[in-house]
């Protein structure tokens, strides 16, 4: 079993500690909330005195901090977590912070001869309550493994994303997918409530479609990822029946700002000539405004 220090017992970082003691390992935590210290010594866990008495000579240490400039200050403010661990503790940060922020913070410690792995978490703290967190791992596959006892007593998957930085990064991409489709959802419900349907019926149907089923594993796997985009469903039908949706809701006085912004990605679409093309054709519109090379499909 592993001597752990952690740092930050707020909502994930009390839960995750709580994990980490059940699964046998030997925890010093500490928090500027000197409760949430207490209460995990009374889990079985131990108290530090400071974020640098609970990283000294431990085998890992894990920070669960709030963002990018909290993690910096208990890693590099004196007494700061950098200078206490040893040179073979492997350092775990998995707050969500900013891609900057992790490769700012990797970069310092690679300077001083420590090892990080970025490893933001899926799933909220009743997901942490249970061990049950999606954890989102960068850095070198070595660390990745070596850091799974950690990850494991904590998570229910461990997917390794990439290099240093790449976690964090993945866990950005994925938020902002959900949170926009978030808003989707609101913006969608909201019109046919405002359209007359009975909004338990749409659900029904939307969950049953590629509006609730989506297009990773469906119109993209089937088209664009297999470099087809001969219409299997044509861009510029798409486009038509957005515009019928957006008119028909202005005249409902349904704001759709989601949907406005989507009708300009199809009219970029339809000027890059995609309209006669399948309509996941959208994504090599959006790479080749991303200055991303140019794609070539099957015919
Ligand atoms: P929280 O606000 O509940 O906890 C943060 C803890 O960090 C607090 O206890 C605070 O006292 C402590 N802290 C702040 N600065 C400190 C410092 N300098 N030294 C020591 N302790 C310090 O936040 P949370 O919900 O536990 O979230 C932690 C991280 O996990 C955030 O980056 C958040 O975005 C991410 N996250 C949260 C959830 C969730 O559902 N709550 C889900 C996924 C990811």
């Amino acid at each position: 079993m592993a001597s752990i220090g952690f740092i930050g017992l707020g909502r994930m970082g009390s839960a995750m500690s709580r994990k980490l003691i059940e699964a046998g390992h030997d925890l010093w935590a500490f928090d500027l909330d000197p409760a949430a210290v207490d209460r995990i010594a009374g889990a079985g866990g131990h108290a530090a005195a400071s974020a640098a008495e609970a990283a000294q000579g431990r085998d890992f240490v894990v920070t669960m901090l709030p963002n990018g400039p909290d993690v910096e200050e208990v890693l590099f403010a004196a007494p700061g977590v950098a200078n206490a661990m040893a040179r073979d503790t492997l350092y775990i940060d998995m707050s969500t912070v900013a891609p900057e922020a992790t490769d700012a913070i990797a970069g310092r410690l690679s300077a001083m001869g420590i090892r990080m792995v970025d490893a933001p978490v899926g799933g909220t703290s009743e997901f942490a309550e249970r061990g049950q967190l999606l954890i989102l791992a960068g850095g070198d596959p070595q660390d990745v493994q070596a850091a799974l006892p950690v990850f494991d007593a904590v998570g229910r998957e461990t997917i390794h994303c990439g290099p240093a930085g790449a976690g964090t990064r993945t866990k950005l991409v994925n938020n902002y997918m959900s949170t926009v489709l978030n808003a989707l959802t609101a913006e969608t419900l909201a019109f046919a409530e405002a359209a007359g349907l009975d909004v338990m019926r749409t659900v029904k149907v939307l969950a049953g479609t590629t509006a609730g089923k989506g297009f990773l594993t469906g119109a993209y796997d089937r088209k664009i990822f297999s470099g087809d985009i001969s219409p299997e469903f044509g861009l510029a039908l798409a486009s038509k029946d957005l515009g019928l949706a957006l008119a028909y809701a202005a005249g409902l006085d349904v704001p759709l700002g989601v949907g406005a912004a989507a009708s300009q990605v199809y009219a970029m679409s339809r000027a890059d000539g995609f309209g006669p093309k399948d309509w996941s054709a959208v994504l090599e519109t959006l790479r080749l405004r991303s200055a991303l090379p140019a794609r070539t499909f099957d015919d």
